[in-house]
């Protein structure tokens, strides 16, 4: 302790800051930091000034390959692949700043702006993403019809994937009035996200069974 540099803590005090007014848990600031959870429960209650939630951090991988949060994370993903390869920033910044800008894209063409409304991808969300594809639990998949790269589970064949923007789920239309109010009361279960029609999506689903079950804590409210 007595040789911590006054600089790094400082640096990373300003790190943690701003990641808890994107909504990040302590768990995310502990790990992204050297700071201790006193410091860093501390600092939560002076920037956000209530304490910070308990609980679990939400971990399915399954989350991701619904329709709606399968699109958000793959531009937010995108984005911070971006940051990392074309600007000095190092993995922790990155996060930060690719998560600025995925929250201005996914509010730009709004019709109207609600002022609490929750992003798709939460800041927790975008960080378990990154934790996700560090350890090959996710690939990029890249879609046949529009090349975009989309989140897709690690050795999904990539042979005729088609991206959720290019084949919408019948019900893409009717969720998204109920979308502005509350983006994952309006999310469905994966099993639906998925029509019988994808044929990409069919081999997996026996593989993420035992995942599967870990699913009674998505409840759980992020941030
Ligand atoms: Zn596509």
């Amino acid at each position: 302790m007595a040789t911590k540099s006054v600089a790094k803590e400082a640096q990373e005090i300003g790190l943690a800051s701003e990641m808890i007014e994107l909504g990040a848990r302590l768990q995310v600031l502990q790990a992204e930091t050297s700071l201790s959870y006193d410091r860093l429960a501390r600092l939560y209650r002076e920037v956000k000034g209530c304490s910070p939630p308990k609980g679990m951090l939400p971990f399915s991988v399954d989350w991701f390959m619904t329709w709606l949060p399968n699109i958000h994370s793959s531009l937010f993903y995108s984005i911070y692949q971006y940051m990392v390869a074309h600007t000095p920033c190092d993995k922790s910044q990155a996060l930060v700043e690719a998560y600025r800008l995925y929250l201005e894209q996914s509010a730009a063409g709004r019709v109207e702006t609600v002022p609490d409304d929750e992003p798709v991808l939460s800041f927790t969300r975008a960080w378990m993403l990154l934790r996700f594809f560090d350890s090959g639990l996710l690939q990029l998949s890249q879609c046949e019809r529009c090349k975009g790269g989309f989140v897709a589970h690690a050795h999904d064949p990539e042979a005729g994937f088609i991206c959720a923007i290019c084949r919408p789920p019948p019900r893409a239309g009717k969720t998204r009035a109920s979308k502005a109010r509350s983006g994952r009361k309006a999310e469905p279960s994966p099993k639906q996200a998925q029509p019988a029609s994808e044929p990409v999506r069919a081999p997996r689903r026996a593989q993420t069974a035992s995942k599967r079950q870990l699913e009674p804590d998505e409840p759980v409210q992020v941030d």
